[in-house]
């Protein structure tokens, strides 16, 4: 019979692929149902990175590149963020880059601090690798953030690592470089304790961000950053992402890859170049598209009785508090709720327990106005209606 390995005893099927899973059924069925519950851009990946890919597959780049990179895209990234090359790795997305790091760096029981909320993988990759996520609940009061003093108390002889990311999925929420300086002087005094910065949502900002390594230069031999080129560059499919760290880590995180996937896809990389190094200009036109999203999505949740919804810094998220919608509808859990708002309502978004935090939901606003306004003035009607 079949034997379910403990490494995965207590990994789910993630509660956001659920949902959208259990959206596109009803979609399916006929059913008029409006999904603002996945973390993927609606706009198309620019045209120039598609024909930069659709050369490079002519040239004959269709081979096994280097495991850890093309010295192409891993130079190019390396310019980015003034290191040497050899601190650079490209994965197959961030998600890999994230799970190199914990396969290549834990030993059984081993504690990795993360705020809630944060992103789902991030647990789940953590209990996998064998170790053990603890989890600081931040919530909205604190802005979502890490406080240095909850960040102090979390540190055990066993701590391995804080992930942090900012701009945060799902709260959208950015660490200033006061606050991230603050938990540096923290970090200082555990040498033992590494930092994984996912900053994949760093280019899609409404306020100024600040790369941890900037506010923390004193830490960088021991910082992990993250990026890729899923989310600015409406590049979820293509499945390039990359970490900057010290060499050694970077070499083991390789090792890893080379027995998982052997490198990130020779294509791929090259599209993810010229996304590098091509025009810049769409960045800036999606970013101020998302920010007047972002606006229209906060004044309509604002408007709703019982939703309290903090106006996200970056990314492309909502997180508001519902407890009083819950309240007046008489729904016990977040999860009931949007159980509730898909069934009866017809509008699918991810409640707040999937990311460690309850009480909230995460609406995406990566979508078009059309299915946006749909949505919200549904929440708007099944709440007010009751
Ligand atoms: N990090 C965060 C915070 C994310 O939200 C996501 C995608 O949802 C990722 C990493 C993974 O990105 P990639 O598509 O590069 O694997």
């Amino acid at each position: 019979s079949f034997h379910r390995a403990e490494r995965i005893s207590r990994l789910e099927i993630s509660e956001i692929v659920q949902i959208s899973e259990q959206a596109a059924a009803l979609q399916a069925k006929g059913r008029d149902v409006v999904s603002l519950s996945t973390g993927e851009p609606d706009f198309p990946t620019p045209p120039h990175v598609i024909e930069a890919a659709h050369r490079a597959a002519l040239a004959g780049q269709t081979r096994y590149t280097a495991t850890i990179g093309t010295p192409a895209l891993r130079a190019a990234i390396a310019a980015g963020a003034g290191v040497a090359v050899a601190d650079v790795i490209v994965s197959t997305g961030a998600k890999q880059v994230i799970a190199n790091a914990m396969l290549a760096t834990l030993d059984p029981g081993d504690e990795v601090v993360m705020p809630a909320p944060f992103w789902t993988s991030y647990a789940d990759i953590v209990s996998m690798a064998g170790g053990r996520p603890v989890v600081v609940p931040c919530g909205m009061e604190a802005g979502f953030r890490l406080s240095p003093s909850a960040l102090e108390e979390a540190i055990t002889p066993r701590t391995r690592w804080l992930m942090l990311n900012s701009p945060s999925n799902p709260t959208g929420a950015i660490y200033s470089a006061a606050e991230l300086r603050a938990l540096a002087e923290v970090l200082e005094r555990h040498p033992g304790v590494w930092i994984l910065t996912d900053e994949i949502y760093a280019e899609l900002n409404f306020r100024p961000f600040t790369r941890f390594t900037d506010a923390a230069p004193g830490l960088r031999d021991r910082t992990l950053t993250v990026n890729g080129v899923s989310k600015a560059w409406s590049m979820t499919g293509w499945r390039i992402g990359w970490g900057i760290g010290p060499a050694a880590l970077v070499k083991a995180m390789a090792a890893v890859q080379g027995q998982v996937t052997s490198g990130a896809c020779s294509i791929a990389q090259a599209a993810a170049l010229a996304a590098l190094t091509g025009d810049q200009a769409g960045l800036a036109t999606r970013r101020e598209e998302l920010r007047a999203r972002r606006d229209r999505v906060v004044a309509a949740l604002q408007a709703v009785p019982g939703i309290d919804c903090p106006s996200p810094d970056g990314a492309f998220y909502g997180f508001p508090r519902i407890t009083g919608a819950m309240a007046a509808t008489g729904h016990a859990t977040d999860a009931e709720f949007c159980r509730w708002l898909l069934l009866d309502h017809g509008v699918a978004l991810v409640p707040g327990r999937a990311f460690g935090l309850s009480g909230h939901l995460r609406l995406s606003f990566a979508y078009s106005d059309a299915d946006l306004a749909k949505g919200l003035s549904r929440i708007a009607s099944a709440v007010g209606a009751r």
